[in-house]
């Protein structure tokens, strides 16, 4: 049987892939079963809307990076958030970003309650920031799915992640080798909590390092943990795919490989 993979996180429409998008996306839909178109910013994620198809999942949202000017102009962007699958990426940053922490938290909030009000599943982006953003989720009542993309903690923070039932996703810097805390946290995550993704064209994994990266690479995430697991790849991509499909029933009618 093939594995069935899918990648929770990528931004195909992202400039570049500008040149060569279609030839990408054949090539991505003839190898995973799905994956999470992520906006980040207005743009982005009406691209996003317009480039998916039934069997893929589109995250709408404004990325901490982007967090500026007022809030309120999100009103008019709102049918964007109804029509999307999930709110994301959104959260905070602190590493080298020109928005003004005050401006990341009021958009933050805001993405999250049309999240809550919407009923739709939540993916956060986090840099350097965990306590703040934990605490964020601290003051609300979460009934949605939350996925932290892209997890850069170690076994400490995961544990906090998990109290809450959030999924944790991963990207193949755990294929890169200062990430010896990272792996520690890939190792304790329930695989009924994992999610893996490229987060694609960024975070290339070893191999290709420097280079652009596509979905199709979200193979050496799942390899990587395989071996950091000492479990079969047909094992972790079934459950991978059960994850994904949990938090995104809508796409399963619409899923190419018969998933039960
Ligand atoms: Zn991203």
């Amino acid at each position: 049987m093939t594995p069935s993979y899918i990648d929770s996180h990528t931004h195909l429409q992202d400039d570049a892939f500008d040149d060569d998008r279609d030839e990408v996306l054949k090539k991505v839909r003839s190898s995973l079963v799905s994956f999470l178109w992520v906006g980040y910013d207005i743009e982005s994620s009406k691209k996003a809307l317009e480039l998916r198809n039934e069997s893929e999942p589109v995250a709408v949202g404004v990325h901490p990076h982007d967090a500026t000017g007022s809030v309120d102009e999100l009103k008019k962007w709102e049918y964007l958030y109804q029509q999307a699958d999930a709110v994301g990426e959104i959260g905070l940053d602190t590493v080298r970003s020109q928005t003004k922490p005050d401006d990341q938290l009021l958009w933050f909030k805001r993405q999250l309650e049309i999240a809550l009000y919407y009923n739709k599943p939540v993916i956060i982006h986090e840099r350097e920031a965990f306590d703040a953003v934990m605490d964020v989720f601290n003051t609300y009542r979460i009934n949605v799915p939350v996925i932290f993309h892209c997890f850069s903690h170690g076994s400490k923070e995961v544990l906090q992640v998990l109290k809450k039932d959030f999924f944790i996703s991963f990207t193949a810097n755990i294929t890169y080798p200062k990430s010896d805390d990272i792996r520690a946290a890939l190792s304790v995550v329930p695989l009924d909590h994992l999610l893996l993704e490229t987060d694609s064209p960024y975070l290339p994994p070893q191999i290709i390092r420097g280079k652009r990266n596509d979905p199709t690479f979200v193979v050496e995430v799942y390899k990587k943990t395989c071996e950091l697991r000492g479990i079969d790849m047909e094992y972790l991509s079934t459950q991978v795919l059960e994850n994904f499909t949990s938090v995104f029933p809508t796409t399963l009618p619409f899923l190419k490989h018969n998933v039960q």
